[in-house]
């Protein structure tokens, strides 16, 4: 028993776990308020790790911001590591969901976007998708 606590010890897990749940001391964001549903969003998808819901300001008839509920560190794109692989394949199975979702005004075809920081017009730092549809796109995008 001595000898297990030891080894992880000697491997640092004690720190892992110290430090669980407090390893994002990121500034929160507006989208903590949505989470915790302080203020009011137009869900429309909802599991135990993502939330999906409309933009407030659409920049196509069809706008959904998909998060993760844990920001877990993941303030933009380039902060994930191979501890966050679940949480964005999770994040993308629910974009593409959506962009198929024609109730909510997507057709064939969406654009499904993430923009990694201010030079790419990021202004929330909890990582997003933004799943877009309901018209045609350009490309290069602008
Ligand atoms: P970013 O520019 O960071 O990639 O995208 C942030 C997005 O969040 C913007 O499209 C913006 O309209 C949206 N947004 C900002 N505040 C709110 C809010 O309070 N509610 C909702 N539903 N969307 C928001």
């Amino acid at each position: 028993m001595m000898e297990a606590l030891q080894s992880w010890d000697a491997k640092g897990r004690w720190d892992t776990i110290h430090l669980a749940g407090v390893r994002d001391l990121a500034d929160p964001t507006i989208f903590d308020k949505i989470i915790t549903g302080e203020i009011p969003a137009a869900i429309v998808k909802e599991d135990d790790k993502i939330l999906a819901f409309k933009d407030i300001n659409p920049v196509a008839p069809a706008h959904v911001l998909v998060i993760p509920k844990d920001r877990d560190g993941l303030t933009r794109l380039r902060k994930a590591t191979s501890e966050h692989i679940e949480i964005l394949g999770r994040l993308m199975l629910a974009a593409g969901e959506i962009a198929k979702d024609e109730s909510l005004g997507f057709g064939d075809g969406a654009r499904i976007v993430v923009n990694d920081g201010k030079e790419a017009g990021q202004e929330v730092f909890h990582l997003h998708v933004h799943v877009l549809g309901g018209r045609e796109f350009n490309w290069p995008p602008g």
